[in-house]
């Protein structure tokens, strides 16, 4: 053999001795390559959008050979959820394999967001506390945390805190506008328009309080003057302004007119009132007396003695033109309706007193109980037809009423006394009737209504006059 071919043989023999060792050395396998992040996080909510994976199969030391193979994946994260994914990702070639894996992890590191609602025009008074105009608190994950929200009032400000499941915590802050943006509020008693008679006076008050300074009535000023002795219109200007500078006024008018004054020569009709008073006088008829002249009006008493003491206003009333008749001096329906004879000698002892007082006798008068009285039947019958007889025949004329003021016995209330005259009136002037109205003057809650049904009267129309000769009698009819 030639040495060149010994060379030749050996080199051969040696690398196929290098050959079979690499075969040897050398290990086939599934190789997988994860595209993207071993651990990959979502945010929940967010979409997974799977990055795959490479396969390839091929040897340890024979790399250059190589197959790519097919990857299979399994399992998809639900990133609605929260939690820990593993996508497992495979692949095979004959008795090869491989396996991966990724995690996937779907959390929330999102805080929630928290919204609050305000009024750009709206503010809190000064040193006051603010008066919540609302807030809302929602999460990408836990949807609406509203209820979970703190809030805290401090320095000026409102803080809203919430946290979610997954602990992002989220804070708003609120900062509390303070002004004042309204002045006092005046308040007139009385209100905008005031009616005065002359000669009384105005007094009508006033205040003024603020939403934020409190009390502030001593702060007004009131500029304009009335002269209640002056018909007209006056007006008044109230004005105050608070701590910051808001300004209130207010006007109110002060109507000053002449006192009505009764009106007594008017013809006898509907519009006629005729007041008339019982039983006294008594410990109220100077007061009474001082009502009806300050309104030029006349009534009608029908006396009785039972306050000797007062029986000088039987002269005060005839000297300012009132009708001063006879009732009884007794006012004892036991005593006078047991016999005529008791009966005009207790008349002519209460008309001897009018007399004395007075200067005259008077030929008119009111029985007691009224004419159609029929507690006189207990003691005498028949005596209420005898004495009316007897009394024309005298030339005595008797009167009744046909408004009840109720203050005998069914009411002691001064509004109700009042209510009932008023009501009466109107009733009467329905028909065209005068009224003869019977009140007590020794009943002070039935003479403090005077004044008001006067006025009453005068501003609708009636005249007040005093009950002589010739007036209605408004009788009621006999009984016994
Ligand atoms: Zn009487």
């Amino acid at each position: 053999m030639k040495k060149e071919n010994k060379v030749i043989l050996a080199v051969a023999a040696g690398a196929a001795l290098l050959f079979g060792s690499i075969v040897l050395l050398n290990k086939w396998q599934v190789n997988i390559s994860l595209n993207g992040e071993k651990e990959i996080h979502l945010e929940y909510g967010d979409s997974y959008e799977e990055p795959g994976a490479e396969a390839v199969f091929t040897g340890s030391i024979l790399r250059l050979f190589h197959k790519d193979l097919e990857v299979k994946t399994d399992g998809q994260p639900d990133t609605q959820k929260l939690g820990t994914y593993t996508v497992t990702y495979s692949a095979a070639n004959g008795r090869y394999s491989a396996e991966e894996t990724r995690t996937v992890i779907v959390e929330d590191t999102t805080p929630p967001e928290i919204t609050l609602v305000s009024d750009p025009d709206g503010y809190t008074l000064y040193g006051h506390t603010y008066e919540e105009e609302g807030y809302s608190a929602s999460d990408s994950c836990d949807g609406d945390l509203t209820d979970k929200v703190t809030r805290e009032e401090k320095d000026g400000k409102v803080i809203y805190t919430v946290k979610d499941a997954s602990g992002n915590s989220a804070e708003k802050e609120r900062t509390i506008v303070y002004d004042d943006r309204t002045g006092p509020e005046i308040s007139l008693a009385g209100g905008d328009y005031v009616t005065v008679y002359t000669g009384s006076s105005f007094d009508e008050g006033y205040s003024a309080s603020d939403d934020c300074d409190g009390d502030v009535t001593g702060s007004v000023s009131v500029s304009g003057t009335v002269d209640t002795n002056t018909p007209g219109d006056y007006v008044l200007t109230y004005e105050v302004s608070d701590a910051h500078g808001n300004v209130s006024s207010m006007q109110r008018t002060v109507h000053v007119e002449n006192m009505p004054v009764n009106v007594p020569t008017i013809q006898e009709g509907g519009n006629v009132i005729y007041l008339t008073f019982d039983d006294g006088p008594g410990p109220y008829t100077d007061a009474l007396l001082d009502i009806l002249d300050r309104y030029n009006v006349k009534a009608t008493f029908f006396t009785t003695s039972a306050y000797p003491g007062y029986a000088y206003c039987m002269a005060r009333a005839a000297a300012a033109g009132h009708t001063v008749a006879v009732h009884s001096a007794t006012h004892d329906y036991g005593y006078i309706y047991s016999s005529t004879d008791n009966y005009w000698s207790d008349f002519n002892t209460q008309n001897a007193v009018i007399a004395a007082q007075t200067g005259s006798y008077s030929n008119l008068f009111r029985f007691p109980g009224g004419s159609s009285n029929t507690v006189s039947m207990s003691y005498c019958s028949g005596i209420m037809t005898t004495l009316a007889q007897q009394a024309a025949s005298y030339g005595y004329i008797y009167f009744d009423w046909n408004v009840s003021s109720g203050d005998a016995g069914a009411t002691t209330d001064t509004n109700q006394v009042y209510a009932n005259v008023i009501g009466g009136i109107a009733a009467n002037s329905a028909y065209g009737t005068p009224s003869v109205v019977l009140q007590h003057d020794v009943k002070a809650y039935s003479v403090n209504a005077v004044e008001s049904i006067i006025q009453w009267g005068l501003q609708n129309g009636y005249s007040f006059q005093a009950l002589s000769a010739g007036s209605y009698t408004s009788h009621h009819g006999i009984n016994n």
